[in-house]
């Protein structure tokens, strides 16, 4: 059964005039007693409690009327529209959402929403862009957007839940949450039903079970370790130049090491040298020149994925940065102060040094894992979720997964994410038409009519979901970047100032809104008249 029919009985049509956040608290009230209904854990203390009846609306009778019939009249409950539940609010769902049509669905409670998203962040994060917020070029809230943002302008409204998704059945077709923040209401866990789910929670940084990262490293992953490397990275600075500190312990805590060679570890040693040249050297002249960078990669090469003519031009600028690059070079263990490496040579040596920043690829989510591990038959992929052709996960009924969170033919990039996202929205749309037509032929009473029917559900066809690749850019400091661009069925590679220039306008074009268009570009402006900011939090 629909999960929009099973709660059909629980709403009162007061639910359809009510206020956002009334419904919202009332969304969450019906699915816990669904939950329960349905034996799937849930908060009990909180579902014992009745929340405070909602206070009446404040403005006057007449507008109140208005209102009132305006909502009934335009937006009315349509049992045979499906729930759709979409899970994370980065590059794949916030795609997908853009794209959406809202008026093809129904949330699970009889409220005017069409789609749940749920993402322990309210908002969505341009990552590209985070190497510079660690270093201070941007400010953090520049790449960020509301999700809110985004939907508030949909046909019909988008039930936003700031909460983590916990565990997935694909049998019971349930999602069950929880809100992990600081600040957590009576309800703090619910389990919400759905008819289609969009799988879109991203990957989560690769430690390989290496002995101290988790303790000792930063990541490069999310705002809060762009924060975190900032804070620390201006500590070390700090703490060296304390009066009477030795050469040695200078040495060490000027000793920034970044683990991985692929493109958030180049963009991110590139971006260190630049706070290095432009601003430490000017605010610390005593210590600048003992600030050194060096870049660790266990492969025989950085940026595999780019051309051989881009990698030999990145190594070329790196070197002439003064950031040292070792390849074949494997971190074996991070401590609190050193990293022990081992080189070619299969020797194993301690370096000191006073921050480490973890860059070397992604692994799945334990939610993933979870998930995947109940479809045995459909996924066995240790890179994460196998999909067929159209992004459904293998096994499943009713899962499409987009993203990090998945093992296709595809680097796990932005660019792969956003094409799936704007793919599912075109799918929803054939789908919400399809699901229409089957509503009306269960319940046409006409021969003919059902024939008419089932021509036209036969002629919705889904087309295989097909990854249009629009190049490679990466930022590597000194105000270059490196391009790998397809034009007219060739490899055209570029690298230098020029191609940076190329880089800064294609990001500030693939911002999602002027808002953050506007806030970016202030802040490069920002920084080239007075400067990255040395204070530390
Ligand atoms: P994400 O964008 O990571 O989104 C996952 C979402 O799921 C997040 O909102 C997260 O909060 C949410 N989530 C997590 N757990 C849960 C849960 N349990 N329940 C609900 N929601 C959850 N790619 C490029 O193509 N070009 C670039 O220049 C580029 N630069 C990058 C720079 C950096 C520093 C990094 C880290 C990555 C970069 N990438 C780039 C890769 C790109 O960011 C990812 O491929 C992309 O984010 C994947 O999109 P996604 O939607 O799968 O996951
Ligand atoms: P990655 O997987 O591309 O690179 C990680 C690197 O770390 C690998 O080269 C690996 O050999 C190395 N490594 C792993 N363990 C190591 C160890 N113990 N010691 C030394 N080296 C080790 O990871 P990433 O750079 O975080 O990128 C993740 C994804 O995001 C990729 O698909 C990438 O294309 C994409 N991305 C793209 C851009 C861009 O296009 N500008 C920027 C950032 C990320």
């Amino acid at each position: 059964m629909q999960a929009a029919r099973h709660v059909r009985f629980m709403s009162t049509s007061r639910s359809l005039v009510c206020s956002h956040v009334h419904a919202q608290k009332h969304f969450l009230r019906a699915s816990t007693s669904r939950a329960q209904s349905r034996s799937v854990a849930s908060t009990a203390a909180a579902a014992s409690q009745t929340p405070p009846p909602p206070p009446p609306p404040s403005q006057g009778r007449w507008r109140y009327f208005l209102q009132t019939l305006g909502r009934v009249t335009l937006v009315t409950f349509d049992p045979s529209k499906k729930t759709l539940v979409i899970l994370g609010s980065g590059w794949g769902a916030t795609s997908l959402l853009k794209g959406l049509d809202t008026s093809d669905y129904n949330t699970a409670c009889h409220t005017f929403n069409s789609a749940i998203v749920v993402s322990p962040k309210n908002f969505f994060l341009f990552t590209p862009l985070l190497p510079s917020v660690a270093v201070g070029t941007l400010n953090a809230r520049s790449i960020l957007q509301p999700t809110r943002y985004l939907t508030r302008h949909k046909e019909r409204q988008v039930l936003v839940i700031e909460a983590e998704a916990k565990e997935v059945d694909p049998v019971k077709k349930t999602v069950t949450l929880s809100d992990d923040s600081e600040i957590q209401g009576q309800i703090s866990s619910t389990t919400i039903p759905y008819d289609y789910l969009v799988y879109a929670v991203g990957a989560e940084t690769q430690t390989f079970g290496i002995p101290g990262v988790r303790e000792h490293a930063c990541f490069m992953k999310e705002l809060h370790d762009a924060e975190k490397m900032q804070r620390r990275f201006l500590d070390c600075v700090e703490s060296a130049a304390f009066p009477g500190q030795s050469d040695e312990e200078k040495d060490r805590l000027l000793h920034m090491v970044v683990v991985g060679g692929g493109p958030t570890g180049i963009e991110l040693s590139g971006e260190l040298r630049d706070f290095l040249e432009e601003d430490l050297k000017s605010w610390y002249p005593e210590l600048a020149s003992r600030i050194r960078i060096t870049l660790v990669e266990a492969l025989p090469n950085v940026l595999p994925s780019f051309s051989k003519e881009l990698i030999a031009y990145t190594e070329r600028t790196f070197k002439e940065s003064d950031i040292e690059i070792l390849t074949k070079t494997m971190v074996r263990k991070v401590n609190e102060k050193s990293v022990v490496l081992k080189g070619p040579d299969g020797v194993e040596r301690e370096v000191p040094c006073g921050m480490v920043v973890w860059a070397a690829g992604n692994t799945s989510r334990q939610i993933t894992r979870d998930l995947m591990a109940k479809l045995p038959e459909g996924q066995t992929n240790k890179r994460g979720i196998t999909l067929d052709d159209h992004l459904r996960m293998k096994g499943a009924r009713d899962i499409f997964a987009i993203g990090d969170c998945t093992a296709s033919s595809y680097a796990p990039t932005a660019q792969v994410a956003s094409q799936q996202g704007s793919y599912l929205s075109r799918v929803f749309k054939l789908l919400a038409k399809k699901d229409k037509l089957e509503a009306d032929l269960s319940h046409a009473e006409i021969s003919e009519e059902a024939e008419k029917l089932k021509k036209q559900i036969d002629k919705i066809k889904l087309k295989p979901f097909h990854y249009s690749h629009q190049g490679s850019l990466a930022y590597i400091g000194s105000d270059k970047a490196i391009a790998d661009l397809p034009i007219f069925g060739r490899e055209w590679t570029s690298g230098g100032v020029a191609t940076f220039m190329f880089w800064r306008s294609a990001y500030l074009s693939t911002l999602f809104s002027l808002r953050n268009r506007s806030l970016v570009a202030g802040d490069w402006v920002r920084v080239k008249l007075w400067g990255r900011d040395v204070s530390r939090e």
